[in-house]
């Protein structure tokens, strides 16, 4: 059959609210033009994360009312560890509320002031974990992740090249290097196993642990499995198991593959870190065997990155983003590609031209999509990266994008059809779209409360 079906039947909805154009004026308006600030009861169709915004199975549901919340060693932290092991294989697993506290302790235990820390593209709260600790975050993309347009199978990959010449002239100074998979900053492009392979032989010759950046390990998986040479004949789980052998640890937000609203996890295999590592979970997640989370995370999560590798829901996640990406793009409107695991990214320096980078063409799309149909996407561009130069005055991010987050499993081939119809439509007036001012704005991560005013 050549038609994808979402696998799964419906057992359980939730309303969502149409609203008119004047009331979503209205209320853009009032959120001064940033939707972060709407409430997300105005919201129709939410694409503004993939984060802890999917639906739970049954099994996942049936899970939860097992949950046993003992203080220490529930039964619910046993399932949890064996599924992490089963998938991830690190002799040692420590449960986090989400994947930043993950970061947070990691790298307090292995990072300090004057270190480097590479990886294919740092995470924002991955970037911001590392230099907490005075250590400076490194991205080093690989060359064909620079032209948007261009489609390559495995764009999330590493600068081998860069890596190695980080790894010779500063070998002493880096504690460990990472590789976030799907790469997420890089618009949810995969990262290819003889990359990861490549990756862990030049960390193993220099000595310097490398840990995997897990997120989304099971898209990814299946971005090898399709794109790969020798992967075809593979199981999801195997790839998945391969991919962790190179590593000596990871860490994970289970919001995304973990199909969980919350939750995650640090592993590793050295002892001598879990146990520093531990102690400082202690301090402020949680004792070891829930680390922040109830027992009823801990199933649901169990449950969930199991699920997460299944074929049909694999294939599914990937054809239903890429429906998107793809009937966006046969109308002309400029995405990068190709269409990532969890997310589209539209250009929207291409789609509005005539407004320059410090007028934020980002956020005019967003504002645009969610006044003319109720959506609500996220802006990655000069607004979330802008910096300043020596002078003081702004400067511009590398690439002003919009991103399209799927959430999983929770819309239907009907949405995404509402959404292709809504974006075609405001690329047709894309003439009459306006710049942006900034008329407030906090000292960090300005793109969660900035406020807005057109010009
Ligand atoms: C979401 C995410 C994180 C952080 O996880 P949280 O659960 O949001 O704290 C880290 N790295 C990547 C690649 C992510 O997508």
């Amino acid at each position: 059959m050549r038609t994808i079906i979402e696998p799964f039947r419906i057992k359980s909805v939730e309303p969502i609210r149409m609203t008119t154009p004047a009331e979503r004026a209205g209320a853009i308006e009032a959120a001064g033009y940033n939707v972060f600030l709407l409430p997300a009861r105005d919201v129709l169709i939410d694409l503004l994360t993939d984060s802890g915004t999917g639906a739970m199975s049954a099994q996942q549901w049936a899970g939860m009312m097992q949950g046993d919340e003992s203080y220490a060693g529930s039964d619910s932290w046993y399932r949890f560890e064996q599924a992490v092991k089963d998938i991830f294989g690190f002799a040692h697993v420590i449960p986090t509320h989400q994947g930043r506290a993950a970061e947070r302790i990691l790298f307090s235990v292995m990072c300090k002031a004057g270190q480097v820390v590479p990886n294919n593209a740092h995470f924002d709260t991955t970037r911001a974990n590392i230099e907490f600790t005075g250590a400076q975050a490194l991205d080093l993309p690989c060359e064909e992740a620079r032209e948007l347009a261009q489609s390559h199978p495995f764009k999330g990959n590493i600068d081998l090249a860069a890596l190695e010449r980080v790894l010779e002239t500063r070998g002493g100074q880096v504690p460990l290097a990472m590789m976030t998979v799907t790469n997420n900053a890089g618009g949810g492009q995969p990262v290819s196993m003889a990359n990861i392979r490549a990756v862990s032989q030049l960390c193993r010759a220099h000595q310097v642990p490398f840990y995997i950046d897990a997120c989304r390990f099971a898209e990814n998986a299946y971005f090898v499995q399709q794109r790969e040479a020798g992967y075809r004949d593979k199981s999801l789980i195997d790839i998945a198991r391969e991919m962790f052998s190179y590593a000596d640890g990871c860490t994970m937000s289970a919001k995304k593959d973990g199909m969980a609203n919350i939750g995650g996890f640090l592993a590793t295999n050295d002892a001598l870190l879990a146990a520093q590592q531990r102690d400082l979970l202690i301090l402020t997640e949680g004792f070891p065997t829930y680390g922040g989370l109830a027992g009823r995370d801990l199933e649901a999560i169990a449950v969930g990155l199991h699920e997460a590798l299944q074929q049909d829901y694999q294939n599914y996640r990937a054809v239903s983003t890429a429906y998107l990406g793809n009937n966006i793009a046969q109308a002309g409107v400029p995405i990068m590609q190709p269409p990532g695991g969890h997310a589209i990214y539209i250009d929207a320096a291409k789609f509005y031209p005539h407004i320059s980078p410090l007028e934020f063409p980002g956020i005019a799309l967003t504002v645009d999509l969610y006044r003319h149909a109720g959506i609500r996407a996220v802006e990655v561009g000069s607004v979330m990266f802008g910096a300043k130069d020596a002078a003081g005055n702004p400067t511009a991010a590398r690439n002003e994008l919009v991103r399209l987050a799927v959430p999983r499993r929770v819309y239907t081939q009907s949405h995404i059809d509402y959404v292709v119809e809504a974006i075609v439509e405001v690329f047709a007036q894309r003439g009459a779209a306006r710049g942006y001012r900034i008329t407030e704005q906090p000292a960090f991560l300005r793109h969660f409360s900035a406020r807005f005013a057109p010009l």
